[in-house]
């Protein structure tokens, strides 16, 4: 067995048995499951209204939202943001991955650090993420031992998995304080408040978000949903689905920092970031969102279920899909994003994800589609 096979399979086998019972006792999750279904199909049923309606809100609460069509464009609008010399801390975003943040931010002259532990291992290693909640899957804990130990010191082989933790927390401690510029994704984005939604087990979500003077949250226009109730249900949804039930933190951000401590009057900034940015990249979403196979894919919400119930996740794993975007979900989207059709011809349509995934996509059906889109190419 190849080493990424055997921390994948030690992945399987905490996370699998982990969901169910997160489901079994709090059932209520599948009730919110398939009202969230409903509501994100409403979403793109209209989707300009509220890609309109998300930025409007963001500047009502004093924050800048930006709609972008290409991954050039964001950067350029990250970059003028951020400029040159600065140090940025990354949240984990599978957006700014896709957008090519990290590397630009770096190539302009600055410190950037990816603070998520998984992350921040693939940030030092050089190397691309293997699954979409656990960037680091196919790193065995002997693995992330030497990594560390190669690239940070401080650990050696006698260290336990929370000597590794600590290791890191030390390193990025120092990093988050001196930092200018967070960077994160969104769980979700509601059109009614312009809040973001972010949940977390780490903790480095809400640092990334409140230390630095600047927050830049950046995401796809599937993230948008109609009311801040409707974005506490998608983080509830994801973290059950994700086997991380109930979630550490749960993050909303409206805004800059802001007090109303002095006459009611409510001004900004208080302790937190004095500006707040929100970045809403298309990248090829609203052409799918036109498709009517192809938009199902745009439901997904990212808890990385399907990858373990996946008879060729556990084959090829971190060889599947085009980062970010791995698994069965991420064979999908490499087609939307990047309309490269190679991932989708691996599936077996053996139907397992279908099955566990929280939005009942009907992930074999689409990849079939992809499958002909692949044909019609010859
Ligand atoms: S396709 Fe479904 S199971 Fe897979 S990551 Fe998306 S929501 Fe989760």
């Amino acid at each position: 067995m190849m080493s990424w096979e055997i921390a994948v399979n030690r992945a399987i086998n905490n996370n699998v048995p982990r969901v169910y019972k997160v489901l079994r006792e709090y059932p209520y999750i599948i009730e919110l499951a398939k009202e969230l279904r409903e509501t994100k199909l409403k979403v793109l049923n209209n989707i300009d209204y509220y890609i309109d309606q998300t930025l409007k809100s963001v500047e009502k609460i004093g924050g800048k939202g930006y709609f972008v069509s290409t991954p050039e464009e964001a950067r350029e609008i990250v970059g003028k943001i951020v400029g040159e010399g600065k140090t940025v801390v990354m949240g984990k975003s599978m957006v700014a991955y896709e957008a090519g943040i990290r590397e630009y931010l770096i190539r302009k002259g600055n410190e950037v650090w990816e603070t998520d532990l998984g992350e921040f291992l693939i940030q030092i290693g050089n190397q691309p993420p293997s699954h979409i909640i656990a960037p680091a899957i196919h790193l065995t804990k002997e693995e992330t031992e030497k990594l560390l130990k190669d690239k940070i010191g401080g650990v050696n082989e006698n260290s336990t998995h929370e000597d590794l933790v600590k290791r890191v927390r030390e390193f990025l401690r120092e990093k988050f304080i001196k930092a200018d510029i967070g960077i994160t994704g969104a769980n979700s984005v509601a059109a009614d408040t312009g809040t973001v939604a972010l949940v977390e087990n780490e903790g480095n979500i809400r640092f990334s978000t409140v230390a630095p003077q600047v927050h830049i949250a950046i995401t796809g226009v599937d993230k948008i949903v109609p009311t801040l109730h409707d974005a506490m249900i998608e983080v509830m949804v994801q973290a059950a689905y994700a086997g991380i039930y109930p979630p550490t933190y749960i993050n909303l951000t409206s805004g800059p920092s802001s007090t109303a401590d002095i006459e009611m009057k409510r001004v900004n900034p208080a302790h937190g970031p004095k500006e707040f940015h929100l970045i809403l990249l298309d990248n090829g979403r609203l052409k799918a969102n036109k498709d009517p196979v192809l938009r199902e894919a745009l439901l997904c919400i990212r808890c990385g279920r399907c990858h373990f119930h996946c008879p060729v996740y556990r084959v090829m794993g971190v060889n599947w899909g085009d980062p970010p975007f791995t698994g069965p979900t991420g064979a999908m989207w490499s087609y939307i994003v990047n309309g490269d059709t190679k991932p989708a011809l691996y599936c077996t349509h053996s139907g397992g994800c279908k099955e566990v995934c929280p939005m009942k996509i009907n992930i074999p059906r689409i990849l079939e589609y992809i499958k002909w889109k692949n044909n019609d190419k010859k």
